[in-house]
């Protein structure tokens, strides 16, 4: 079922030059599911070449042809999607029916990308003189290379892919070493599809390796990072050594705001399903709920039953809703910030340890008086942790929720209508929903400010960071 998984460079899908391979291990169980091809600077030299020959002719292809064959892809992605599902939560761990709602989204965001190519207008500025056309036009930036990580196998890769392609770029990949195969399968899609050579490759290896030897290359002229921020910043200050274009989309620990005029039952259920979703490895996971006095232990209470009603376990079992961490970093990132926060005065409501010995499976934890000094307030918990704070008034929520450096998504819910219309300017944060979950569709803007990065990955503004602006004076034609 699961099988080793190649790299695709010059055309071709193989291993690498110098036969080096590392093991995939599946979650779920901590056994090995097959290998994938570790690339030397051999094979990345490879892949740089074929991209630039690969940019050459797909540059050319009208938007309308480009948005054929990426159309075409997307089609196949949701053929293979059942097939690609069990790959996906072999290697991450996540239950199947969220990998199958990642994929089926995956394709979505193709066909978004595709139509959305095909307007990237530019504009004629009207001129001093007669017989001067003025034009600022839109070119691809050119080749770009992608990090992307392993919560997401499928959806974190085929929004800078999708984007990159329907600009005119040509992409190299540097998947998530952990769950490899569901997102080199993604690619074969595109590849299947009729995609010129060279359009889109991907590799895998040691990332600090890959990210040094791409960067800097001259042929490469955009990269595209999602990760933790401590990462990001790294890359950015490469990339802006080189002077490349960068889109950073990274860290985030989302305030989740309850008033106590909101509707609790749907605040509650809204809130646990983006928090133990991926069993809470998702950048825009809430991890700061903040709540009103009033409702604070009746929240509480209904967060905590939500957790209880998780049932945690292998993600290829039916009946499971939470899966395991996708590895072991994760078991004790989670130990470590709740034995810190515990020792500093923090109530465990629920949950709050390992499950079992083997798997990396963690309970869906609640936390409560946690205090301001505990490590997890101040760093991304990225795991299945929500902790509970109360706050009196509005501006104490506010100040609160824009207290870290994080700033990517944002939960509210009340039902005042005054609050409602301020929230959104008052939370600094690149996103934010109030009163329903509304973020990450292929037609919305996705990103962050401050230390969440910079760049859209979403909507009409994900296309511009793979465009660049030329301007063109003409007298006569
Ligand atoms: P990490 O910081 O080592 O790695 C995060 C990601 O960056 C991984 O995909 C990794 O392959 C990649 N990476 C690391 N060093 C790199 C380099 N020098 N060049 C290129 N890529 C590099 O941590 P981790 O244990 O894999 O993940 C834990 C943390 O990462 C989490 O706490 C979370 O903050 C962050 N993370 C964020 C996202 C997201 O969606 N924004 C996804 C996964 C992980």
């Amino acid at each position: 079922m699961y099988q080793d998984v190649l790299l695709h460079v010059g055309g071709r899908w193989r291993p690498a030059q110098g036969g080096r391979t590392i093991d995939v291990i599946n979650p779920a169980t901590e056994d090995v599911l097959g290998t994938l091809a570790h690339a030397g600077t051999d094979d990345l030299d490879e892949a740089l070449d074929c991209a630039a020959k690969g940019f050459a002719v797909w540059r050319k292809l009208s938007a309308y042809e480009r948005a054929k064959l990426m159309r075409k892809a997307a089609d196949l992605l949701r053929e293979r999607l059942d097939k690609i599902a069990v790959l996906m939560t072999l290697e991450q761990g996540k239950p199947l029916a969220e990998a199958k709602t990642e994929l089926a989204g995956s394709a979505d965001v193709i066909d978004w990308f595709a139509e959305e190519g095909r307007r990237a207008y530019g504009r004629v500025i009207p001129a001093r003189q007669a017989g001067v056309y003025q034009m600022s036009l839109r070119e691809p930036v050119g080749v770009v290379a992608g990090f992307t990580p392993w919560n997401f196998p499928v959806s974190q890769a085929v929004r800078k892919i999708s984007a990159a392609l329907a600009a005119g770029c040509a992409f190299i990949l540097k998947g998530p070493e952990e769950t490899p195969a569901s997102c080199a399968e993604l690619v074969r899609c595109y590849v299947d599809a009729g995609v010129p050579t060279g359009v889109v490759q991907i590799v895998f290896g040691v990332p600090a390796e890959i990210s040094e030897y791409l960067i800097p290359h001259p042929t490469i002229k955009k990269v595209s990072f999602t990760g933790s921020t401590a990462v990001g910043k790294h890359l950015a200050s490469l990339a802006g050594k080189h002077m490349k274009r960068a889109t950073m989309e990274l860290g985030g620990h989302a305030p989740a705001l309850v008033f106590d005029d909101a509707d609790l039952d749907l605040a509650a259920k809204y809130l646990a399903t983006a928090k133990f979703r991926n069993a809470g490895q998702v950048c825009i996971a809430p991890t700061r709920f903040l709540v009103q006095e009033g409702v604070y232990e009746p929240f509480v209470e209904k967060l905590v039953a939500k957790c209880e009603a998780i049932k945690l376990g292998d993600g290829m079992a039916a009946d499971t809703t939470m899966g395991p961490l996708a590895n072991a970093r994760r078991v004790s990132a989670m130990e470590g910030f709740i034995a810190d926060a515990v020792g500093k005065g923090a109530k465990v409501r629920t949950g709050g340890k390992r499950s079992g010995n083997k798997g990396y499976f963690f309970e869906p934890t609640v936390l409560t008086d946690v205090t301001s000094d505990a490590r997890v307030m101040h760093e991304e918990p990225f795991g299945p942790l929500a902790l509970v704070l109360p706050f009196q008034s509005y501006e104490q929520a506010i100040t609160e929720a824009n207290r870290l450096e994080y700033g990517l998504a944002a939960y509210a819910f009340s039902r005042n209508s005054a609050k409602v219309s301020s929230l959104g300017s008052d939370i600094e944060s690149g996103m934010v929903t109030i009163n329903h979950l509304g973020l990450a569709l292929p037609e919305t803007p996705f990103g962050g400010i401050k230390d969440s990065g910079y760049g859209s990955e979403g909507g009409a503004e994900g296309l511009e960071p793979y465009l660049i602006t030329k301007f063109v004076s003409q007298l006569g034609s």
